[in-house]
């Protein structure tokens, strides 16, 4: 799944969410679904160094993180290996963390550790800047 059916899809789970709450005289929520390291290799992603205080940092915000209904099985599509070999990284978690700030929502997959680590994957700077100010 791409970064941008991940986003598509919460955006529609926000809708049905923020119409129940209109319904119930709720103030609705309006914050901005980013999704960060789904990647896919039908399309190229930023590569680059990231500091270890990054990874320390998200680690810790892995942990506290709000699990997600899984939404299905990650395979790492980058890795040496064809499916069902057993030879590529897996993954079926992903997690979201709320910028209150900025009024964004980022969800990412457990993968992005593996993305990071092994095939040099570098989130965008936004999203770095809010982990390193976590
Ligand atoms: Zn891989």
């Amino acid at each position: 799944m791409k970064n941008k059916e991940v986003e598509q899809e919460h955006l529609e789970m926000q809708k049905k969410f923020n119409k129940s709450l209109l319904e119930k005289g709720h103030p609705i929520e309006d914050f901005k679904f980013v999704a960060v390291g789904y990647l896919d290799s039908s399309e190229s992603f930023e590569k680059g160094e990231v500091s270890n205080n990054f990874l320390i940092k998200l680690r810790v915000l892995w942990s506290e993180g709000i699990i997600l209904g899984s939404a299905g099985h990650h395979e790492c599509e980058f890795c040496e290996g064809g499916y069902g070999t057993g030879e590529r990284a897996t993954s079926s978690s992903e997690k979201t963390l709320t910028d209150q700030e900025n009024k964004i929502e980022y969800i990412f997959p457990e993968m992005i550790f593996h993305y990071i680590t092994e095939h040099k994957f570098k989130p965008n700077k936004a999203f770095i800047e809010f982990v390193m100010r976590s």
